[in-house]
């Protein structure tokens, strides 16, 4: 053991065997400090206190009981000693003298003990017990305990056996058994208390280690709570965490200023504010309020919500995520809210540009192919003018269906009828359709629809989404391949896919397929005509059919577009049926 470490060891038992005492003794400092919280001084004094008041108890019963007693030279100079030593207690600095110096004291206790017992002779007997003070205190020190005790021992038996040697008592082995006893009781007590006091100074020593281990836990843990205060501060949105029972653990700043907005406080309830729906006017259900839905366990993103009265409504989009504990058990949810009225606000300026723009594109194009068609057909046209003409004719038909595209996507949700329709039906005549309009020759088409498949949609809309979904199969396919339409029941539900092998789109590229305007880098690269409308009016119109729509797709391999519509009935099937015959 190293220096430094040995003399840690040291503080840390005393410091231990302080605390252990300090249940018995802090009485004595009227409970106002922890014994191992006093000065050294104050210590010693304390230690050697039960002696010296011992002591004094045998002066006082001496006095009125055997005065005789004074006349023994011996007892008197054990008296004067004990004063002495006492004294010294009190006047010796013991806090600027080396640590140890102490165990002088109750080292010199056994010599007016032992002056003590040989006066009182059998006037007072048991004197010698007092030697039980200076043997607690020197194994209850934690210091030198072999050491110690050995001297305890030899001190204890110097207090029976030196009378003996010194005086005229004759030394026989009777005269010397007499008070045998007496240092192996010292010595076995000594031992006990030596064994508990180094119990408890490990139990002391672990419970110190916890107790710093636990102290080291809690400053890193403010330190957490403080970075994390900083950080949920400092950012631009609205942070709130709640648990199970929609109660609020955490808000950050930028929230109670959105509250502020919707006419509450920190504290109102999230019932009480006013939030609205998409028009801005009709005032949220509580049940679809953000902090009720994360509450019940709802997991939610782009939440659109409008905030507070116009003039100064916000729009927030709000999404939720849950937070476990460490058994995964849901122990509630955190609600982030951000402010996107701007986005929203050019979101909806551009819907409105597109629909304008559409709408006045419309009425000249109208025209344009009005006349195209009473030219074309005019009799004995020069063919030079007419095949000019048709060019003219195919132009203002991807024109039309441009504009027609560009106003479905800014009028919104689009208008359907759905009806029980016969869908293999539809998909065999839309295919057809794509063959016969196919200017591709590298691409094949194979039809796997199974037959007799009822779905209820509105067929004209569907049409488009499989138009739509055949013609970018044979736009992406430029080196050609297979097109291959399924068509299935699945559930309650018919379930049509289209597959290519054409160019294929990146992971990254898929996820934004759907949105309005989107073009992957290729199809930009190459030219291949298109807006990236397509698919999204393709979803809005098979989302309004309550169904869905996916996209698998390997860069360089090919795509799958699916989509599920609702199955009809068996009564609305046989009602198609009848029609049918
Ligand atoms: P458009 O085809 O008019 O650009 P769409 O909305 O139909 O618009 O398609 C959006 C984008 O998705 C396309 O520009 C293209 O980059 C990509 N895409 C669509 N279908 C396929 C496909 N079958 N294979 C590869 N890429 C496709």
């Amino acid at each position: 053991m190293n220096r430094v470490s040995f003399r840690r060891t040291i503080s840390t038992t005393t410091r231990g065997r302080g605390q252990q005492m300090d249940r018995v003794l802090s009485h004595l400092t009227l409970n106002t400090r922890q014994f191992h919280e006093l000065t050294l001084r104050s210590r010693v004094i304390l230690s050697q206190l039960p002696l010296s008041l011992t002591v004094l108890l045998i002066l006082v019963g001496g006095l009125l009981f055997h005065p005789d007693l004074f006349a023994s030279r011996s007892f008197m100079i054990g008296l004067w000693m004990q004063a002495a030593l006492f004294a010294l207690c009190l006047l010796v600095p013991w806090d600027r003298l080396p640590y140890v110096s102490f165990l002088v004291i109750p080292l010199l206790d056994f010599i007016p003990i032992g002056f003590m017992r040989y006066g009182a002779g059998t006037v007072i007997t048991g004197v010698g017990l007092l030697a039980v003070f200076p043997i607690i205190w020197l194994a209850a020190s934690g210091l030198y305990p072999r050491a110690l005790l050995a001297a305890g021992f030899l001190a204890s038996l110097a207090i029976v056996w030196v009378p003996v040697f010194v005086t005229d008592i004759e030394v026989t082995s009777q005269s010397l058994t007499q008070s045998f006893l007496l240092p192996f009781i010292m010595l076995a007590i000594g031992v006990t208390i030596r064994v508990m006091t180094s119990s408890m100074m490990a139990q002391q020593a672990e419970v110190e280690e916890k107790d710093r281990a636990l102290r080291l836990l809690l400053e890193e843990s403010a330190r957490r709570e403080r970075l994390l205060d900083t950080v949920v501060n400092s950012v631009d949105i609205g942070v709130t965490a709640v648990d199970e029972a929609g109660r609020t653990v955490l808000a950050n700043r930028k929230l109670e200023q959105f509250r502020a907005l919707a006419g509450g406080t920190r504290d109102t309830d999230e019932a009480a504010l006013r939030i609205f729906q998409q028009d801005g006017e009709t005032a949220l259900p509580v049940t679809r309020r953000p902090t009720r839905r994360a509450a019940e366990g709802h997991v939610f993103s782009d939440y659109l919500l409008w905030w507070g009265e116009r003039p100064g409504q916000r729009v927030l989009s709000t999404s939720s995520r849950l937070m476990t504990n460490q058994a995964g058990e849901r122990e509630g949810s955190v609600v982030t809210f951000n402010d996107v009225t701007e986005l929203v606000t050019a979101l909806n300026a551009k819907d409105e540009f597109v629909a304008t723009v559409s709408h006045e594109l419309r009425t000249p194009l109208t025209a344009i192919r009005g006349y195209l068609e009473l030219l074309l057909g005019t009799p004995d046209l020069d063919p030079e003018v007419a095949s000019g003409l048709e060019v003219v004719s195919r132009n203002s038909e991807r024109l039309h269906k441009l504009v027609v595209d560009l106003l479905s996507t800014a009028e919104g949700a689009p208008e359907i009828e759905p009806v029980p329709t016969d869908f293999s039906d539809l998909v065999g005549l839309r295919v057809a359709s794509a063959r016969q309009g196919n200017t591709n020759p590298l691409v094949r088409f194979e039809d796997l629809t199974d037959p007799g498949l009822v779905a209820l949609c509105d067929a004209s809309r569907i049409g488009q989404v499989l138009d739509n979904l055949l013609s970018n199969a044979i736009k992406y396919s430029p080196a050609g391949g297979s097109v291959t339409i399924r068509a299935r029941e699945v559930g309650a539900e018919v379930e049509c896919s289209v597959s290519d092998q054409g160019s294929g789109m990146s992971a990254e590229e898929q996820k934004g397929v759907f949105s309005k305007f989107f073009r992957t880098a290729g199809a930009r690269n190459a030219a291949i005509p298109g807006v990236g409308l397509g698919l999204a009016i393709s979803q809005a119109i098979v989302q309004r059919h309550g169904g869905s729509i996916t996209c698998r797709s390997v860069m360089g391999e090919g795509s799958t577009f699916a989509f599920r519509l609702p199955i009809a009935r068996a009564d609305q099937v046989q009602e198609l049926q009848t029609q049918g015959l």
